[in-house]
């Protein structure tokens, strides 16, 4: 499938197009006549029980091509019109949640192209939120196509010059990022989002990657291993470009001196810090220009909001503008093997 390009327009070429072909008619499969005297699914018991650790799942989650199929109708409903505006928004309710669907083959990318088509087709004033939705589902695309042609990337950085990128090994921060207990409200939620329900929203997940791989320069690789462990829409191809995309060292890549602000971020894109209370409860009375410092908050306000830094939530794990420092200081490594 070959989306609308951002590639393209970046470069100032006209977008090409290739016509997307409509979903195939589901295949006419003849069962066998014993099918249904073998095994129960439900008998080899591949459901968590002991503990459920899934149980959090149920009340966001309905697993299965019908689940797919309801959720993109909801989304054509609901989501879709200002998803352009507001996709990185994550105490809005406007992106489609269909990534583990389309993951586990539930929905096709061309089920999707062609209900979204059909809806514009409607009404034409969702062209561009739907354009700019196909042009999301067409990232997709181009991820795994770049895997399948660099299958080495699953390990390795698409740009060798990042080799030389001094990592940090910090176990200790390392799991703090993972427990959502970094002292960043923003990358908190996040992580905690994740844990909850298998879901990170994508700018999140765009501002934890950062913070991991910038603030703390711990290796891309301990990010995707994590969310591979824990996304309900681990994706080879996706997780494995959107870390390297953080990390500098893909080939569609951020530029690696463009470091995230923990705090800009949430205040832009959570400006009535939503999320953040939703997923840091203990944060919940800071006023709205605190809740993404509440490090930055005096200790009348901390206390007329309940909140004991280092206590009921941490302190922060690094100093930004430290850390910052620090991360452009190791990219100057990987300037040198590229230049050598
Ligand atoms: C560090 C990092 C790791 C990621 N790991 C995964 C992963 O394991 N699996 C995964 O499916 N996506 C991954 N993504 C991409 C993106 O975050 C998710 O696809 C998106 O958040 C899914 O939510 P949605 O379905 O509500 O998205 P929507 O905004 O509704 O988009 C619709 C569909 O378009 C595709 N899409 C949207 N954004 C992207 C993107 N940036 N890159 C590629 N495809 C995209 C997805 O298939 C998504 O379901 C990752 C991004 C980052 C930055």
């Amino acid at each position: 499938m070959v989306g609308p390009s951002r590639r393209t327009r970046r470069s100032g070429a006209p977008a090409a197009r290739l016509p997307v072909a409509a979903p195939a008619p589901s295949p006419r499969i003849e069962l066998a006549r014993t099918v249904g005297l073998g095994e129960r699914l439900d008998d080899w018991g591949l459901l968590p029980t002991k503990p459920n650790w899934a149980q959090g799942f149920e009340a966001t989650w309905t697993p299965g091509e019908a689940g797919g199929r309801d959720r993109l109708a909801a989304f054509l409903d609901g989501g879709l019109a200002g998803y352009a505006a507001l996709r990185n928004r994550p105490d809005l309710p406007n992106v489609s949640r269909l990534s583990p669907h389309l993951h586990w083959g539930e929905i096709s990318p061309r089920q999707i192209w062609a209900a979204v088509q059909l809806r514009i087709g409607a009404a034409a004033k969702l062209a561009k939120d739907g354009d700019k939705f196909l042009s999301e589902v067409g990232w997709r695309e181009f991820n795994h196509h770049l895997i399948y042609h660099f299958p080495t990337m699953q390990e390795r950085n698409w740009k060798p010059a990042f080799d030389a990128y001094p990592w940090r090994n910090d176990a200790q921060q390392l799991r703090a990022w993972q427990r959502g207990r970094t002292g960043f409200p923003i990358v908190d939620a996040g992580m905690r989002e994740l844990w909850a329900t298998g879901y990170m929203h994508n700018r999140v997940r765009m501002v934890v990657a950062s913070f991991l791989v910038k603030h703390l320069r711990i290796d891309w690789r301990e990010g995707e291993a994590w969310f591979w462990d824990t996304l309900l829409d681990a994706d080879l191809a996706n997780n494995v470009a959107g870390w390297q995309w953080t990390a500098g060292s893909g080939a569609d890549a951020a530029p690696y001196f463009r470091i995230f602000n923990p705090m800009e971020q949430g205040r832009k894109f959570d400006p009535d810090g939503r999320y953040v209370r939703r997923w840091c409860p203990e944060l919940a009375q800071l006023p709205n220009d605190l809740i993404h410092a509440p490090f930055e908050a005096s200790p009348t306000i901390l206390a007329a909001a309940g909140v004991e830094l280092g206590r009921t939530y941490p302190q922060p794990i690094v100093a930004h503008a430290e850390a910052r420092q620090a991360a452009l200081a190791g990219y100057e490594a990987v300037k040198r093997a590229a230049a050598s």
